[in-house]
């Protein structure tokens, strides 16, 4: 599958999803930004939209040392969410990712606003929750919230099983580099340079017993997306 097959799906899964998630009342509003943490990770994929988006629109600027404006500790994870379904669903024991609670805001938010907000990662968009983050001190997310958001990273990975997975600014200071984009956008990467994961086909979906049926509709609108 081409790129341009690969972005068209995402933005079908992005529309599948917000129509699914605008079913819930949410506190989520603009400059509520307690959740833009240096801490979100991405696909290859995503991160592609987005430059190509600044590419469009201008600000390209920003990608410039992003990986020196985001906190030294921010959470890198070690797999990617298929490797890790794959390893539990055979029994084995994924690692245990860390991560730092004290890693601060995301390096591109500013004013407690997201200048890609149109385009920002699946990890940003799901992030959601019932009650003010601020004052609760955490996401007050629905079971079912979830298992979908679950099931959309792990769908997200399928369609970009060739690429990676890592930190929002890992992944665009990887994509900030013309050579990177031009071996991503044919098709051409190798092993994973440090600090990103492969990805891979789903296998196998996290989806707990009591959401199965529930989640059905859902996975036939994702099924029958076609490009
Ligand atoms: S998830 Fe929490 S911090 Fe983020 S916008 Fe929603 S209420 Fe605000
Ligand atoms: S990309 Fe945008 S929405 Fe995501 S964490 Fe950064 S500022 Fe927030």
């Amino acid at each position: 599958m081409d790129l341009t097959a690969k972005l068209t799906i995402l933005e079908r899964m992005l529309a599948i999803y917000d129509r699914f998630v605008a079913e819930f009342d949410l506190a989520c509003e603009k400059y509520c930004a307690h959740c833009c943490t240096a801490n979100v990770t991405m696909t290859t994929l995503e991160g592609y939209r987005i430059f190509a988006h600044l590419e469009t629109s201008g600000g390209l600027e920003r990608l410039e040392g992003m990986a020196g404006l985001s906190h030294p500790d921010r959470f890198r994870p070690e797999i990617s969410i298929n490797r890790m379904a794959d390893i539990c669903a055979r029994g084995g024991d994924p690692p245990e990712e860390q991560l730092n609670p004290e890693a601060g805001p995301c390096p591109v938010l500013i004013d407690d606003a997201c200048p890609l907000y149109g385009v920002r990662p699946f990890a940003c968009r799901c992030m959601v929750s019932a009650r003010n983050c601020g004052q609760t001190g955490f996401a007050d997310m629905d079971p079912f919230i979830l298992t979908v958001n679950d099931v959309f990273l792990q769908h997200l990975e399928h369609i970009d099983a060739q690429g990676y997975t890592g930190n929002f600014a890992d992944v665009m200071q990887f994509l900030a580099n013309s050579e990177n984009r031009s071996r991503y956008s044919t098709g051409r990467l190798g092993l994973p340079p440090e600090g990103l994961v492969s990805n891979q086909p789903v296998f196998v979906l996290m989806i707990p017993p009591d959401h199965r049926a529930r989640i059905q509709p859902l996975l036939k609108e994702i099924r029958s997306i076609q490009v």
